[in-house]
């Protein structure tokens, strides 16, 4: 049996090594947008009426004879221009590659869906490091930066029965890679480890898993099982604005008042698309926190019809926060998926009874248990179970499986364990707003 667990490790930084960190954080972004610009746009970059030959490339495999999604091609034309233009190791050029490229044939994936994405954008400061670019130790890191190497001691809590101390502390836990973060001024190394028990095979059916489920909405944009709130305050806001503005402007009527309606919505577009990352990045960070192994959405496809009062700027909203986690997940090895949303928000998460009059706005009271917890919350918890009942219809019945909450996890016949992790308390429910 294999344990997979992401340690989020606060990292003592040395004052004089900050300014090579940030550094090696930029340039790695600039690697991976530099690839992902080159990806996206692929076989296009020069236009015919140029007069020069588009440039040609072989066709591999997983190509799709427009975007390149091979990361051989990519890294043939890109790493010597990259090594050229940054100060990164030849490993973390690689690895910047390799990320676009991952993002790029997630994109292109859902293009094939019929669904519309755009060119993946790399704002969070964030760089991959293996065991070449990083010498992980039980109390420090060494990273390889612009300007040679850096050591950073982990600051730890004492309580060793808790993540991230739990694995950091315990041997049989292997690091495997790491992601170095910045975010709100200090640095974090979220590192993968694994641990293995050399008596028991490998079987990726019965593997634990533990869901959190997500309920995408107007005031609150998202909402996890375990109840934490993404407020849509901001977002709202901006969207008023922006009709505002727009409002105003179409009333001149003339072609340069819709040319200025369209940049204001591109401008717009960067700022917030900034904020779903931020967002996307913490409900990655919810899911660690409480082990999970996958994150559950609703299906997308027609959630107009779901949420009457979204508009299509929320819509936007909600499938761009759906993407970004898509593609942060698989650097971590999570699963994302989406389930049936229907009544999602009238269902009673406590006894399933469903009803029209159990939801009243931001507020659920079932009208037969009496349950009453805020209706998003409640819908978070039905998208888990939802995904949890019919991955126990489909093919594995045996497999422990539970949904996070607040303060542990709940299997799919209604049985509460407190959290594992160290984040023991009562069955009680107290969803953070
Ligand atoms: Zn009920």
């Amino acid at each position: 049996m294999e344990y997979r667990r992401t340690a989020v490790i606060k990292l003592d930084t040395p004052s004089d090594a900050k300014p090579a960190l940030r550094e090696t954080v930029e340039q790695f972004k600039h690697c991976a947008n530099r690839a992902s610009e080159w990806c996206w746009h692929g076989r296009r970059q020069i236009p015919p009426e140029s007069g020069c030959q588009p440039e040609t490339r072989s066709v591999s495999g997983d190509d799709d004879g427009y975007h390149v999604t091979s990361k051989a091609t990519a890294e043939r034309a890109l790493y010597d221009p990259l090594r050229d233009e940054t100060d990164l190791t030849a490993n973390l050029v690689q690895k910047g590659i390799r990320r676009a490229v991952e993002a790029v044939k997630s994109g292109v994936e859902r293009l094939k869906r019929g669904e519309n994405t755009s060119k993946p954008h790399f704002s969070a400061d964030s760089v991959v490091y293996d065991k070449r670019s990083a010498t992980f130790h039980r109390d420090h890191v060494s990273l390889s930066t612009v300007d040679g190497r850096v050591e950073c001691e982990y600051i730890l809590p004492d309580d060793t029965e808790k993540p991230p101390t739990k694995y950091v502390s315990d041997d049989d836990f292997e690091f495997r890679m790491g992601h170095l973060q910045h975010r709100d001024g200090d640095w974090y190394l979220h590192a993968s480890m694994r641990k293995v028990e050399a008596d028991e095979t490998p079987d990726p059916d019965t593997k634990h898993r533990t869901v959190l489920g997500v309920d995408l909405g107007v005031n609150n944009i998202a909402v996890a099982s375990t109840g934490r709130f993404w407020s849509a305050d901001e977002f709202n806001h901006w969207r008023r604005e922006y009709e505002k503005r727009r409002g105003s402007l179409q009333q001149c009527g003339s072609r340069h008042a819709h040319e200025n309606v369209q940049s204001i919505g591109r401008k717009e577009d960067g700022r917030f698309e900034q904020d779903l990352h931020t967002i996307a990045n913490e409900l990655l960070e919810e899911a660690i926190e409480y082990g999970c192994s996958h994150i559950v959405f609703e299906d997308l496809t027609h959630i107009r019809e779901n949420i009457p009062d979204a508009t299509w700027q929320h819509v936007w909203a909600f499938r761009r926060l759906y993407e970004y986690v898509e593609y942060k997940a698989k650097e971590y090895g999570l699963s994302v998926e989406q389930v049936p949303p229907e009544n999602t928000s009238k269902r009673c998460s406590t006894c399933g009874c469903t009803h029209d009059d159990n939801r009243n706005g931001e507020s659920f009271e079932c009208q037969k248990c009496g349950y009453e917890n805020h209706a998003d919350y409640n819908a978070s918890k039905n998208i888990g179970f939802r995904y949890l009942r019919r991955r126990q219809n489909a093919d594995d019945g045996g497999a422990p499986v539970g949904v996070a909450l607040n303060r542990g996890t709940l299997n799919v016949s209604g049985e509460y364990s407190p959290a594992s992790d160290g984040l023991n308390g009562s069955p009680r429910e107290s969803p953070r707003f």
